[in-house]
């Protein structure tokens, strides 16, 4: 995967042809073999319009990693800080044309959209899957958790959403590999995620809540796992 800092956020500007600045959350700082930058080339032109993406290679000099994160939840990916300190930036790393880099961008956050739309899918299937077990499995008041009416109507409106967000985000996926015009495929791309996003937050705290007591040990586990997971995901990236 390819990290992509947004812009010198720090602001501290950068001379023709070189980088400095840093950027907070990144995934896979201090592991992936090159970076994407994004940066202000002309500031007189409208925001968005004079932004460039160059190829940083991770063995650049002046770039470093100054700290990584421990996060809640999705604990799979590394996250870190990039630091850019006068770093060179040759010519030929420049992705696309001068000053067309937001267009780099969207192309990427459609990509980017798709996959986190079937990530929180996962989150909520598997949300879905323990709530339904348990459901199934234990006995309350004389009968299964599932006879329940606030519980069975609890599962089937994780069942609904979970339905609508796959039709989403395979919806999504599927315009992505026929090709599909960047700008065309930012509304859908932009709608799968955000739905499966809202779908797996929802599925987690819905199967926290049938599990009981359960639902929130550390010693059970599952459930909580999933409601780490899901957290966040709907502002993750802001994207
Ligand atoms: C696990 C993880 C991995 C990431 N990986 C990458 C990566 O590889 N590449 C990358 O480019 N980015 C990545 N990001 C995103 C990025 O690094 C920042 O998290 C993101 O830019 C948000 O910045 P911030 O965390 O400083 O939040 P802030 O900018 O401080 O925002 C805090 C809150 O204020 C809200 N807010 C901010 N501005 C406004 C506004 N104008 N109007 C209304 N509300 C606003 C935000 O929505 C948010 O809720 C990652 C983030 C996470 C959590």
């Amino acid at each position: 995967m390819l990290p992509s800092p947004t812009p010198d956020q720090t602001r501290r500007g950068s001379r023709r042809g070189s980088l400095s600045g840093n950027k907070r959350y990144i995934s896979n700082a201090g592991v992936a073999d090159v970076y994407i930058v994004y940066g202000v080339t002309d500031p007189a032109l409208p925001a968005g319009k004079g932004l460039s993406a160059v190829v940083v290679p991770s063995g650049t000099a002046g770039l470093s990693f100054p700290r990584r994160y421990t996060f809640m939840g999705r604990r799979g990916c590394v996250v870190g800080e990039v630091a850019f300190e006068n770093c060179r930036v040759p010519a030929d790393h420049l992705l696309g044309t001068t000053n067309g880099g937001m267009r780099v961008m969207a192309e990427m956050f459609n990509f980017e959209r798709i996959i986190l739309g079937g990530s929180a899918l996962g989150v909520a299937r598997s949300a879905f899957d323990i709530a339904t077990a348990h459901a199934q499995r234990r006995e309350a008041f004389g009968e299964k958790l599932g006879c329940k009416e606030l519980v069975w109507s609890d599962i089937a409106e994780m069942s609904w959403r979970i339905d609508a967000a796959e039709l989403l985000t395979y919806r999504a996926a599927k315009l992505y590999d026929a090709g599909t015009a960047p700008r065309e495929l930012m509304k859908p791309a932009a709608m799968a995620k955000l739905v499966a996003s809202e779908t797996a937050t929802f599925c987690a705290d819905r199967t926290v809540q049938i599990l009981g007591g359960d639902g929130l040990t550390k010693e059970y586990g599952r459930a909580e796992q999933r409601c780490r997971s899901s957290a966040g995901r709907r502002r993750w990236c802001v994207i």
